[in-house]
């Protein structure tokens, strides 16, 4: 693998130029500190999700998810705890938090604990990492505007026809192990 590729990924900054990141190795944790834990890899993809759900979930308008497989996420300190949360869909959906201030520090979506959305705002770093699609548009409150440049879809989006082709390796190797 080149790791010049590995250790920078490619961002577009809302005047649509691409910038190079160092998003290997970035550390993380909750609000107290128990939790702490570090992203032995970039993420494979970055969502920015304005569907009804990520908005009461948060209380926000939208969460920023960093796609990764579970074990490039490496645990320093604490054992954060797994919590089911309601979803409009109907599809499970668990909500990772620190056992002692409660901070959500990722999720996983339909059972498939291989690849964790971590919570882009845990980073030490928040804005390491930016959104390379936002989703469920059609729930976006009015007064976020989006980038130019980077692609945004009603509802949920076709990850092939969007995605880096490592990344969709890679995805697809996570999803493989059981
Ligand atoms: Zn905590
Ligand atoms: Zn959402």
């Amino acid at each position: 693998m080149d790791m010049s590729e590995n250790l920078t990924h490619l961002t577009h900054s809302s005047a649509g130029r691409v910038r190079h990141e160092r998003t290997v190795g970035l550390e993380g944790g909750c609000a107290c500190g128990a939790v702490r834990y570090r992203l032995a890899s970039a993420p494979m993809f970055v969502h920015c999700c304005h569907c009804l759900d990520c908005q009461r979930q948060t209380g926000s308008a939208f969460v920023l998810n960093a796609l990764i497989e579970a074990e490039q996420v490496e645990l320093l300190a604490g054992e954060p705890l797994p919590i089911p949360v309601p979803t409009d869909s109907g599809s499970p959906h668990l909500i990772t938090r620190c056992p002692a201030c409660q901070s959500a520090i990722w999720s996983v979506y339909g059972g498939r604990a291989q690849v964790r959305f971590v919570r882009v705002g845990t980073l030490d770093r928040p804005s390491a990492l930016s959104p390379g699609v936002h989703i469920y548009t059609r729930s976006k409150v009015p007064w976020v505007a989006l980038p130019a440049g980077v692609p945004a879809f009603d509802a949920y989006y076709d990850a092939g026809a969007l995605w880096p082709a490592e990344s969709l390796a890679r995805r697809k190797a996570a999803l493989a192990r059981t």
